[in-house]
């Protein structure tokens, strides 16, 4: 399986980044061994010293699929979930600096928490759904998903132009403003709709 991720998907975090909010979806992706499940310490790594979370609605492919027409993008996927995009903002800023790949920063391993997923039709539109990070039970970062700038079926149209998406993908769906450093010693937890899906322990 692979992980894509989205990146500037929500214009205020774009802003916050001082990048520009994008007229078509911008996309990276994290290797397999990036996951990290079932609620497992996360342990902060070596090469960098300016760590931020990006909570993200992530959705996961159920169908084989290229060339997704976005009126039909809806029958690939049956679940979503939540996660954390992690970045090493300071070993970005140097990628970014010197025109390289950006993988050191955002693919390594454990860089993609994921929590539970739930079923689609749980929510009565998925262009409306709410979810939140709090960090050592304050509020870190909310987000509706009202304000992505490509919704869910727009990514899988652009993305399935490239890349063939198979069944258990994971499409990271970018992340709302609020980005900040995570530190050794706090605990992590996402919810969506107020329901807690992912909750985790930075070592
Ligand atoms: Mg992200």
């Amino acid at each position: 399986m692979k992980i894509i991720c989205i990146g500037r998907n929500y214009a205020e975090h774009a802003k916050e980044m001082k990048s520009e909010v994008p007229t078509e979806p911008v996309f990276f992706m994290k290797p397999d061994t990036a996951l990290l499940k079932d609620n497992e310490d996360f342990y902060y790594p070596e090469h960098t010293k300016d760590l931020h979370h990006e909570v993200e609605i992530v959705i996961k492919i159920s169908k084989a699929g290229k060339h997704i027409e976005e009126k039909f993008a809806h029958k690939y996927y049956e679940e979503i979930g939540i996660g954390i995009d992690f970045t090493a903002r300071d070993v970005q800023a140097k990628c970014k600096e010197k025109g390289l790949p950006w993988e050191k920063a955002k693919a390594f391993d454990g860089s993609a928490p994921i929590g539970k997923f739930v079923n689609k039709s749980t929510f009565a539109d998925l262009n409306n759904i709410n979810f939140k990070l709090d960090v050592n039970g304050q509020l870190r970062q909310q987000g509706n998903t009202k304000d992505l700038i490509f919704s869910f079926d727009k990514v899988i149209a652009y993305v399935s132009k490239f890349v063939t998406l198979k069944t258990g993908d994971l499409i990271y769906t970018g992340t709302p403003e609020g980005v900040a450093a995570v530190n050794i010693g706090d605990v992590l937890t996402c919810s969506i709709e107020g329901q807690e899906l992912l909750s985790f322990h930075v070592k």
